[in-house]
């Protein structure tokens, strides 16, 4: 138990309150990518008086960079006095939008009852917050460590963390030997490990039709009344049939255990966005975007037949029914391995300050380590962080305050075994 480290990080508790407020004052909304530079500037000059070089680096040509809005991220190192590990810190800095429903400004960051309320409190700013005074107590107690630190703040992480992580990723910023071991602040629970997500497969199947009168529907061939087919076919044997499929990768909430997929969109005939009456026209086109999320038991592209052997049986036995489809995204399933120093460092940080075993889980949707994991090659990387998972982007969202000093005591222990103690042997 290191009491002098957790002393000092209770002691900075109205800091790391401060610290959180200010940081959800910028209001980094994405879409478009709001403050988004002024808000890594913020975090870039307090890394900066604790000795840290920073570095900005712009996601160049990534979805929804511009002048007005640029992708502009945030890496902070601090050397150690001697060579080692390197211990990267890295939250995302951009947030959904406020939404309705909110009793306060969400931008405000207003602190009441223990907790600090605002959008971004919980995913993920409040999870930041906690790693930099976690590193900062860590720095003030072991001035002589060795290897290096990193934080950063990167963007776009709610839009697939293209012009953030997945930029930085492809610049050598998540491999070896620049990075060992990361750490992702999300909010899991302060006493959770997440270990990776479920895999992703998105796409858009379109149905064919031919356009003619609506008064002699007939001459034509309806594209909807072809995705009608289509959406009955899941219903009798696709959504059964995902529905009995179990994993063995400890996803929470439960019902993610299973292969799921849901219905993102359906689009047909004319579109609605005129005044006025529609035309009578038979549609000679539909289509519907399909979000399905599989399991690590299941191999892609068994994922995609299943569909595809529907729409194939379709073609035979349904008259004039043709489709196309494509595929908009994929990710692979991530569990990084129970042993893996990270996790080891982070389960022993967890057994210190709450005295019990980390419950380790997985999500059931991706984040930012598949980036780490698919474009750095690294596999040593977790996502932990204060903060309660089901009240990311809802209204009135908050984060407490003893969960983020909980949860700095355990990135410091965990930190601490990663560059000096037995973890770094690994
Ligand atoms: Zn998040």
């Amino acid at each position: 138990m290191d009491d002098g480290l957790f002393k000092t990080i209770e002691d900075r508790v109205s800091e790391l309150t401060a610290l959180t407020v200010d940081l959800i004052r910028f209001p980094t909304i994405n879409p478009p990518g709001e403050a988004y530079v002024p808000c890594a500037e913020y975090i870039a000059g307090r890394l900066r008086k604790r000795g840290f070089q920073t570095e900005f680096v712009r996601g160049d040509g990534t979805p929804g960079d511009s002048d007005r809005y640029p992708r502009t991220n945030i890496v902070a190192r601090l050397e150690g006095r001697t060579p080692g590990k390197t211990v990267h810190f890295n939250s995302h800095i951009d947030v959904v939008d406020s939404g309705l429903g909110w009793s306060m400004d969400p931008f405000e960051g207003i602190v009441r009852d223990g907790k600090v309320f605002g959008r971004g409190a919980c995913d993920m700013k409040g999870g930041l917050a906690a790693s930099i005074v976690a590193v900062e107590a860590f720095i003030d107690h072991y001035p002589d460590f060795p290897g290096a630190i990193e934080i950063s703040g990167t963007v776009d992480e709610e839009s697939g963390g293209f012009g953030g992580v997945a930029y930085l990723a492809q610049k050598g910023y998540f491999s070896k030997p620049r990075v060992d071991h990361v750490i992702i602040p999300e909010p899991r629970n302060k006493d959770r490990i997440c270990l990776g997500h479920r895999g992703v497969w998105w796409a858009e199947i379109e149905t064919k039709g031919e356009v003619a009168h609506g008064s002699m529907p007939f001459l034509g061939d309806c594209a909807v009344r072809h995705m009608g087919a289509v959406l009955n076919a899941f219903e009798r044997d696709l959504f059964p049939a995902l529905e009995q499929k179990r994993t063995s990768m400890p996803v929470v909430p439960d019902g993610a255990k299973r292969s799921t997929m849901n219905i993102n969109a359906i689009r047909g005939g004319q579109y609605d966005d005129f005044t006025g009456l529609p035309s009578p026209n038979v549609p000679d086109s539909c289509s519907m975007t399909i979000d399905r999320r599989f399991l690590l038991e299941e191999d892609i592209e068994e994922v995609k037949a299943e569909v595809t052997d529907i729409l194939e049986r379709l073609k035979r036995d349904r008259s004039d029914f043709d489709y196309e489809i494509s595929d908009i995204m994929e990710v692979l399933p991530l569990m990084t391995d129970r042993d893996a120093p990270v996790v080891q460092a982070v389960a022993d940080g967890i057994r210190q300050v709450f005295n019990k075993d980390p419950e380790y889980v997985i999500s059931p949707g991706t984040y930012d380590q598949k980036h780490i994991a698919r474009i750095g090659h690294l596999h040593d990387c977790i996502a932990y962080g204060p903060g309660i998972l089901d009240l990311a982007h809802r209204p009135d969202e908050w984060i407490g305050i003893d969960d983020m000093v909980e949860s700095a005591k355990v990135m410091a222990v965990g930190l601490k075994a990663l560059l000096t103690g037995a973890a770094q042997a690994a």
